[in-house]
């Protein structure tokens, strides 16, 4: 019998079994891929999470890696190429197929108990606690579940629901590209015509663009641009949008575009009957915010430290309190972004006092460290 069962290696699963293997928690940490694996990320990470990073002690690890300081946040829409004219630390990016396998190692290393590539299918309450089936039949029984399963095919413990296809619906892709050209230190928003994305000098000198966008608008630069839709996507961003044409109009796609959609932003029950929810299976941000990972491991931290202090109780009120505001805020910022008239106001606004930027950043969770 297992203390706890975390389902998913993500940011937010590896993270929250390490600590409670740390505390002297027997662990089982579920995970249904392979790893190493890419993943639709912009693969941005705040400098928020550093300290974190230090107390698993892969922090040399993650420097050693990680993209170039990501020192200016900036903006690309339309013509317009906009930066906060002041150096800060805002953080830095690391693909997605290295920071996975990091965290999910040293929470090994901590005692957690590997069940990889193990597909959860079902959990059933038992007078101890939960018993998690998994797709090869193998039982696993533990004592508290953590849902640490990101947004999607989350089988046995909840279900985002399919619903009516609605033009609002976003889609998500993401691609490496290498022999780009981005300003040294620059990460900028791209807010296209029924989209926004981002632009991030990540590692082995490859720059990572994501991006979201509403169905009505995929359709619309599907028929303008043929091609698949990941093409489409990227002819309607190269289109619309002179910085995304500076930096990658001359740029080589490497390894080929990933997908994933319709995504759900929002808030999701934190806890149910005796399952705790964590990292994008309690709230996903709009990705416009780049604060998904940290995110993830700040809400395993806290959920961790709670069961650790027999609190549990209170991590619902906690959650709320501390990344509802984040998860708001990203959500005005993804509509200013995606909608033409918002767009072009924020724009004006924006041209005026660049440094608005830096306190964009600030709301949705970020803190810069001085450069
Ligand atoms: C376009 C886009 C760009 C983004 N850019 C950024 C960015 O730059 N910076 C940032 O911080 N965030 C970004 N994000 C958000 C970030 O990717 C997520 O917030 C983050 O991955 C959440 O981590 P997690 O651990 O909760 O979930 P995930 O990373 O999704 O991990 C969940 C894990 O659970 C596993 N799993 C799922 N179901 C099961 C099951 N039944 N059994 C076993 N295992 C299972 C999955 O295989 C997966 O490995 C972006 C997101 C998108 C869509």
């Amino acid at each position: 019998m297992f203390d706890a069962a975390v389902i998913g290696a993500g940011p937010a699963g590896s993270s929250a079994a390490r600590l409670l293997a740390q505390a002297g928690w027997r662990v089982a940490l579920i995970e249904k891929a392979e790893f190493p694996r890419r993943k639709v990320c912009g693969e941005f990470i705040s400098a928020t999470t550093m300290p974190v990073l230090e107390s698993c002690g892969v922090a040399g690890q993650f420097l050693a890696a990680a993209g170039p300081p990501v020192t200016r946040i900036g903006l690309y829409a339309g013509n317009a190429l906009l930066a906060d004219p002041r150096d800060r630390m805002w953080g830095r990016a690391l693909g997605r197929e290295r920071l996975d396998v990091m965290l999910r190692d040293v929470a090994v290393a901590a005692g957690a108990q590997l069940f990889q590539p193990a597909e959860l299918t079902a959990v059933t309450r038992t007078a101890q606690g939960h018993l998690c089936i998994l797709e090869d039949g193998r039982e696993i029984a533990a004592r508290t579940i953590i849902a640490a399963c990101g947004s999607w095919n989350a089988k046995g413990l909840f279900a985002v629901p399919a619903g009516e296809a609605k033009a609002s619906d976003l889609f998500a892709f993401k691609a490496h590209f290498i022999d780009g050209k981005l300003p040294p230190g620059l990460m900028p928003l791209l807010a296209f015509p029924g989209g926004y994305g981002g632009l991030v000098q990540t590692d082995a000198g490859r720059i990572s663009l994501s991006c979201c966008i509403r169905r009505d608008a995929l359709s619309r630069a599907r028929q303008r641009h043929g091609g698949r839709a990941a093409e489409a996507v990227l002819a309607h961003i190269l289109e619309t949008t002179r910085g995304a044409r500076d930096a990658l109009g001359n740029a080589t796609l490497q390894g080929g575009f990933l997908s994933v959609g319709p995504i759900h932003p929002g808030i999701r029950p934190r806890q149910r009957d005796g399952i705790y929810f964590t990292g994008n299976s309690v709230g996903e941000a709009h990705p416009v915010i780049a604060e998904g990972i940290s995110m993830a491991i700040q809400s395993s931290g806290l959920l961790a430290r709670l069961l650790i202090a027999e609190r549990g109780e209170a991590y619902a009120k906690e959650w709320k309190h501390r990344f509802a505001p984040r998860i708001r805020a990203a959500s005005v910022f993804a509509h200013l972004a995606m909608r033409g008239p918002a767009r072009a106001a924020s724009l004006a606004i924006i041209r005026r006092a660049p440094a608005i930027l830096g306190w964009g950043a600030r709301l949705s969770g970020k803190a810069p460290i001085s450069a």
